[in-house]
């Protein structure tokens, strides 16, 4: 069975801290809704903006997992901060699951290709046994660029508190409507919005390049993610640093780093070596 193929990984077990936190966080979304204010969506756009693009897309995505472009240690710290706020977990933790599964894209091993099921693929792997909790040995591994570093190992083992200490400054500074729209809510899009990456572009949308998985590009996934939704695009050329190649695939999570090497803060981009340019849509043969 394929979900035996990583012995580290078990898929046995109901993962109750993740259950329980899930359970609270999609709750008190609901109750957000009660508790509109127009500062409070502000806000919450602001940091779903800053945790979504900087944070995941540009940060844990594109610079740690792929390392797409070199930026100063300072503004690598930060953009890992902004993702850390989205409670998806370890810097560490998160690039490893994103390496394996782009190591064993919907094969075996893949820790959540919708050919395990579509639930599994959006939050089911997440819910059960050991999920992104991997052994040190295997963070080591799939990881050891960012192991040597003790302020990702720290961030790695204390994520939670960049996310409560946001949500008590958000609490001080406007109650409890901030508190429910910028944390709760806002987090709670943001997983569902990353987790379609895992999912949804692996199930329905179109496919420029053949690659030898499902991977898929997903307009209405990237406008959520502020660019990974295409994916197909990603999926054929990982390393690059820019998703979007047609002039209508918008990419977010570019024109961030694109803003960032004008400035001087982003070096060596890797731009892609196929683009539409160059390409006949739907016959070009790329090895993922
Ligand atoms: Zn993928
Ligand atoms: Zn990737």
């Amino acid at each position: 069975m394929a979900h035996e193929a990583i012995e580290y990984q078990t898929r046995e077990g109901a993962n109750w801290a993740t259950i329980v936190t899930m359970i609270i966080f999609h709750v008190l979304s609901v109750v957000a809704l009660f508790h509109f204010t127009w500062g409070a969506l502000a806000v919450a756009v602001f940091l779903w903006w800053l945790t979504g693009s900087p944070g995941i897309g540009m940060g844990f995505h594109r610079l740690l997992t792929h390392r797409g472009y070199k930026t100063p240690k300072a503004v690598e710290y930060f953009l890992t901060v902004c993702g850390v706020m989205t409670l998806e977990g370890g810097p560490i933790s998160w690039v490893a699951t994103h390496r394996i599964h782009h190591a064993h894209t919907d094969h075996e091993g893949d820790p959540h290709t919708p050919r395990d099921g579509k639930w599994w693929s959006h939050m089911g792997w997440i819910l059960t046994g050991t999920a992104q909790q991997y052994p040190d040995e295997v963070l080591q591994r799939y990881a050891p660029d960012l192991w040597k570093d003790p302020v990702h190992r720290w961030l790695n083992t204390y994520y939670y508190i960049p996310v409560i200490a946001t949500g008590v400054i958000l609490y001080a500074l406007g109650g409890m409507p901030w508190l429910l729209w910028g944390l709760f809510l806002r987090t709670t899009y943001g997983l569902h919005a990353t987790w379609l990456v895992n999912s949804a572009t692996h199930l329905w949308g179109s496919r420029r390049f053949e690659t030898t998985d499902d991977s898929r590009n997903s307009w209405w996934v990237a406008l959520m993610t502020f660019g990974e939704g295409w994916h197909n695009n990603h999926h054929a050329q990982p390393v690059t640093a820019k998703h979007g190649l047609a002039w209508y695939e918008l990419d977010m999570n570019w024109m961030g780093i694109r803003f960032l090497e004008m400035i001087g803060l982003a070096t060596g981009v890797k731009r892609p070596k196929v683009t539409t340019a160059n390409i006949e849509p739907q016959t070009t043969q790329i090895a993922a």
